[in-house]
């Protein structure tokens, strides 16, 4: 007769579990609450403690951390040698194991949680008792998701056991289920120290992609476990083809940046960059707005919308071509009209909470991650300083606008905007006059007069070239960090044209 040990926190479906394993002839070993349980359904169970003499002690923290079930689990039956250890101390081999540990990640998630509680909450028996598991899956079945009961008594009912592919892969699962166990006790132990010597990161497949950003990449999403919220939390599809690598991408250039506009605004973003931006007093205009701002790079676009969908501004959304539309709720009639295109794929964003500021980012580099902080937050006001001309409360709306768009924007970046809306967006350039001197092509090409219009640059000008091409094209008032050596230079050419400029004291590279 075989025989399952059971040791489980999350008690749901384990007695229909172990009732079925049961009629599967296999004899029941459980730890304390798990053996209470079964024994209350009526389904034959021995408690650990019978077979290793000792009941549980120090309040749970040895239950099953005895060579009795160690041994059990770990030996290898075509091993002479193992087994005649095991005769020798009168054990008898256990052939499958059912574990779910303690829920640690849930406990310190809630706000009054005490240390105690939380130490207490870390699991030591029950990935032990896994590990060893998986260890030896050649000869014992872990089991550790209840996802996975049904079919292992599936495989048991149709061939008396379990296949060694499937039992390879419920080692793996184990694995993954101790390792993210261990992520978030070493990401609570260091608290507040935002960069530990080691990131252990656990990071669970939430959605898996066709392909990558090209079509011979393979590809996945994976949300951080532990993060207040991802790209996805609360985001249904209402329609349209599966989610693809660069929608994901530019779906969440495009959230981050309308997260931090005045409200209600629009974001259209094509290859991770902002294409147009509008804010206004409302949404629809604040499309027209973003839309406006180029037409040409918006098609294809992902559109990011701080506001329902109305019947009228789902119209108009139909008469372009949208790859994503991201919206917190969409009007009947404007539905219908959208699902009109096939392709589009509609998003209904029922997420209400902010994203983490204290997320670190992390980018892959060769061998390795650069990690940093989220350049997340706007900058104080008190710290911008006026250092040429003077500015009216209409430019200092229109030039924090273009900062914030602007730190959203690959480097080397340029925005003109004015009137709650880009106007032209330079964009990933080496050189920070061929940024400036795209944005004002751009703009030309759609059809903006840049009079009276505001640029902000993610950088310091080196060289006065770079604004006075912008100052020749109407632009009068400049925001940027400062700090070049040639910033005389550069202020001597905004006042020459009788505008303005604002130093931030900070710059925003993103690349
Ligand atoms: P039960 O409710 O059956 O008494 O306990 C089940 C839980 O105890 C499971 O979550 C399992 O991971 C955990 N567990 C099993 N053995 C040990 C042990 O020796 N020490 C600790 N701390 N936990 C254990």
């Amino acid at each position: 007769m075989r025989r399952a040990l059971l040791s489980v926190y999350d008690k749901t479906g384990v007695a229909a579990f172990a009732e079925e394993l049961r009629r599967l002839d296999f004899e029941l070993v459980a730890s304390g609450g798990t053996a209470t349980l079964l024994a209350g359904e009526g389904i034959p169970v021995t408690p650990v403690e019978e077979l290793t003499g000792f009941a549980e002690m120090l309040g749970h923290r040895v239950v099953t951390l005895h060579p009795a079930l160690h041994g059990a689990v770990l030996a290898r039956r075509d091993l002479p040698e193992d087994m005649a250890d095991l005769a020798r101390h009168g054990i008898a081999p256990i052939d499958l194991v059912c574990v779910n540990l303690y829920p640690f990640e849930r406990t310190v998630a809630r706000l009054d949680v005490s240390w105690d509680e939380a130490i207490e909450q870390i699991d030591v028996g029950g990935p032990a008792l896994l590990r060893a598991a998986a260890k030896n899956h050649a000869h014992v079945i872990p089991v550790c998701r209840r996802d996975d009961y049904e079919p292992v008594l599936a495989e048991l009912r149709a061939g008396g056991d379990v296949a060694a592919g499937t039992r390879r892969r419920l080692a793996a699962r184990a694995f993954a289920v101790t390792a993210a166990y261990d992520s978030a006790v070493t990401a609570w132990l260091a608290g507040d120290e935002r960069f530990p010597e080691t990131i252990v990161p656990a990071f669970d497949r939430a959605l898996e992609l066709a392909y990558g950003e090209n079509p011979h990449q393979r590809a996945a999403y994976y949300a951080e476990r532990g993060a207040r919220t991802h790209l996805l939390a609360r985001v249904e599809q209402a329609h349209g083809r599966p989610l693809s690598y660069n929608n994901l991408n530019d779906l969440s250039a495009a959230r981050l940046l309308a997260r931090e506009l005045e409200s209600p605004a629009c974001v259209i973003v094509k290859h991770a960059n902002p294409c147009g931006v509008g804010v206004a007093q409302t949404i629809e205009e604040a499309y027209e707005k973003a839309l406006a701002a180029d037409p040409v790079s918006a098609y294809g676009g992902v559109v990011v919308l701080t506001h329902p969908v109305s019947a009228a501004l789902g119209e108009r959304l139909a008469e372009q071509f949208v790859e994503v539309l991201f919206a917190p709720g969409y009007d009947a009639v404007a539905m219908e009209a959208l699902v009109q295109k096939p392709a589009t794929r509609i998003l209904n964003d029922r997420e209400r909470r902010g994203f983490d500021p204290t997320e670190r980012d992390l980018k892959r580099v060769l061998g390795g991650l650069l990690v940093q902080d989220r350049d997340g937050e706007p900058d104080p006001l008190h710290e911008m300083e006026i250092a040429v001309g003077s500015v009216s409360p209409e430019q200092w709306d229109d030039l924090l606008f273009a900062w914030t768009v602007v730190r959203h924007v690959t480097s080397n970046a340029i925005v003109i905007a004015r009137g709650g809306m880009t106007l032209g967006i330079g964009a990933g350039q080496m050189s920070r006059v061929d940024a400036v001197r795209i944005a004002v092509e751009k703009a030309r090409e759609h059809g903006h007069d840049l009079t009276g219009a505001v640029l902000a640059s993610d950088g310091f000008f080196p060289f006065a070239d770079g604004p006075a091409l912008a100052l020749r094209a109407g632009v009068t008032a400049v925001i940027q960090p400062g700090g070049s050596r040639r910033d005389a230079e550069v202020e001597a050419a905004v006042e020459e044209a009788g505008a303005a400029m604002v130093l931030t004291g900070r710059r925003h590279f993103r690349h």
